[in-house]
């Protein structure tokens, strides 16, 4: 039985960049569909008990015809346990430290990479998500359609930051204005969680397979 993540702040937290709606609706309805239509899936098969984590490990060992269900609804709760887990009421402002150093030597400056970060995003057609990623000890900007986790289609590549561009995430507030949504969410990045998901990766540890 997979649950997904309590909030670690209130729903009008992160306002006015996310609205207090958006963010209850995305959680506790969104979010939570992607639990429940997952354990849907796996009820009554031999992967019932599993966590996310022996998913993601065995991912392309699982039973062929559950292989997409799993990478659209276990790849919907990786993907928001780490968006929801990013953010909080008062967020440190910027990387420092070991993140701070990679950072500035792979892409000159913050700044940089939230440029790419949120072009990734723009550019996305239809669903899907930009991430900051740890492959093979390298920091790297990408994109993927849909819900697909990294951690289920990829060897070796951990998330450590991720923009939803669903338009669920946006839409209530922004409408059709995805740039304008990118552009002020980069703001609500709490820093210092992604400076520990950053050392976590280095050690391959990932908290929201957990
Ligand atoms: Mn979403």
């Amino acid at each position: 039985m997979i649950k997904i993540n309590e909030l670690n702040y209130n729903y009008d937290d992160l306002e006015p960049v996310m609205d207090k709606e958006t963010v209850e609706i995305h959680h506790d309805k969104h979010h939570q569909a992607y639990a429940n239509n997952l354990n849907a899936l796996l009820e009554k098969t031999e992967y019932a008990d599993w966590s996310l984590e022996k998913i993601v490990k065995n991912f392309q060992n699982i039973d062929q015809k559950l292989q997409n269900g799993i990478l659209n609804n276990a790849g919907g709760v990786i993907n928001h346990n780490l968006f929801f887990r990013q953010f909080s009421k008062n967020p440190q402002n910027k990387p420092t430290g070991d993140l701070e150093n990679v950072i500035h030597t792979k892409f000159g400056n913050l700044e940089n990479l939230l440029t790419e970060l949120k072009a990734k995003g723009a550019k996305r057609f239809g669903s899907g998500w930009s991430f900051l990623v740890v492959q093979n000890g390298e920091l790297e900007v990408i994109d993927a359609p849909n819900q697909n986790s990294p951690l289920l289609t990829n060897d070796n590549i951990i998330p450590i930051l991720g923009i939803d561009v669903w338009e669920h995430s946006y839409y209530l507030k922004y409408q059709n204005k995805r740039p304008e949504y990118l552009d002020n969410i980069v703001k609500i990045i709490d820093w210092k969680v992604i400076e520990e998901n950053y050392s976590d990766a280095k050690n391959n540890i990932c908290k929201d397979i957990k």
